[in-house]
């Protein structure tokens, strides 16, 4: 194998963040900076006032309006910092220091949304599954009638769950969607507010995309920071300051790719394939087996060890060898997790289960 083959020897990137984007998304973006649609300047010296990159944040959020079918109360936005930075943006804008919101612990990040938020307001865990290492998603539990808001992380990334029905409450919904955003059909008018970092599922890292009904905004009594205040940000189209320029334009990029494909209910059939492919193998492979509930298996973020756990390091490796990347297991897990994002292709997820297959055969 020469210099050359090297370089373009396929890897399937299972990466669970940042992670994989379509071919076309990459071959754009690196056009456009070396040439920003014939303007002979690179999308990274675009002045963010251009009508140029006007017309990219337009784009942008107007196809996740369409995407997710948003109605005329919910603003969208793309912000700085994270979605770490939401954990405590959500509270600070929507939680009286005197009244409750609610909270579901998932997992590791539901606990950093809990903590943050305990700065701001009297939080109430009104569910956990803690105590069996996060394996399943509650479903017995009340939320107060009072309570601000109920906030959930609809798909918990480093587990490998994922709430199959969002939990039907009277009182406002929040959601860390950060790992499963555009993933499949919800009613997402049934949420007050929705976050996601951009570099799971719908771009690269620099960015979050925050979905807010406005309706629910300017309740509160503190005095709130101006960059961090969401009446700010929709004012200003999400350019209040320099916004993170070239990964609004990825996430535009990525979901044009997605329209074009048919939208959010074409890819969950698509999702749906990949993820009972590889559940259907760690199911009737008899080296693997699954660490979660079945029914609260997330179709975003497989997780799986092996029987005989001295098996799982040739694993990994005979894997690395075939040019499978980021399977290795979150160290609260171990074992072994794939992330089958939006842009993972079902080939990707048929080449690994064959490589379960044969390694079942040499050490079955
Ligand atoms: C990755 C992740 C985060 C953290 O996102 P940052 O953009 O790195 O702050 C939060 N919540 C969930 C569910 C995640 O998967």
């Amino acid at each position: 194998m020469n210099a050359t083959d090297q370089l373009v020897k396929q890897v399937h990137n299972f990466n669970a963040g940042p992670s994989i984007l379509p071919k076309e998304v990459f071959e754009q973006a690196a056009q456009a900076v070396l040439n920003f649609n014939n303007t002979g300047l690179s999308i990274l010296e675009l002045g963010h006032r251009t009508s140029t990159f006007q017309a990219v944040m337009d784009e942008a959020q107007s196809l996740v309006k369409e995407l997710m079918q948003l109605d005329a109360d919910h603003e969208v936005l793309f912000l700085h910092g994270g979605a770490s930075t939401q954990f405590m943006q959500v509270p600070m804008n929507l939680l009286n220091e005197k009244d409750t919101a609610a909270y579901t612990d998932t997992g590791v990040w539901a606990n950093k949304a809990i903590k943050e938020a305990k700065l701001f307001g009297k939080i109430e865990v009104v569910c956990s599954s803690k105590e069996s290492n996060y394996t399943f998603i509650p479903k017995d539990f009340a939320v107060p009638n009072d309570a601000t808001y109920l906030h959930i992380t609809t798909n918990n990334t480093i587990y490998g769950t994922q709430w199959q029905n969002i939990p039907k409450t009277s009182v406002p919904l929040v959601a860390d969607m950060s790992s499963d955003i555009l993933s499949r059909v919800l009613d997402f008018n049934a949420f007050d507010i929705i976050y996601a970092g951009a570099q799971k599922n719908m771009g690269c890292a620099g960015v979050n995309l925050v979905v807010v009904n406005k309706n629910k905004l300017g309740k509160v009594n503190r005095a709130i920071p101006t960059m961090m205040d969401y009446r700010v940000h929709i004012k200003e189209g999400s350019m209040f300051n320099t916004p993170a320029v070239f990964a609004i334009y990825v996430s535009m990029l990525t979901l044009r790719w997605l329209k074009k494909i048919g939208g959010v209910a074409a890819i969950e059939k698509i999702n749906n394939a990949k993820a009972a492919l590889l559940y259907n193998e760690i199911d009737v492979n008899p080296l693997f087996k699954g660490t979660t509930a079945k029914e609260d298996r997330s179709k975003m973020n497989v997780c799986f060890v092996m029987q005989d756990a001295t098996l799982e390091e040739k694993f990994l490796a005979y894997a690395k060898e075939n040019g499978i990347i980021g399977i290795k297991g979150h160290r609260s897990v171990g074992g072994f997790r794939a992330s089958l994002y939006n842009a993972l292709p079902l080939e990707s997820v048929e080449f690994l289960v064959s490589l379960m297959k044969e390694f079942a055969l040499k050490h079955g």
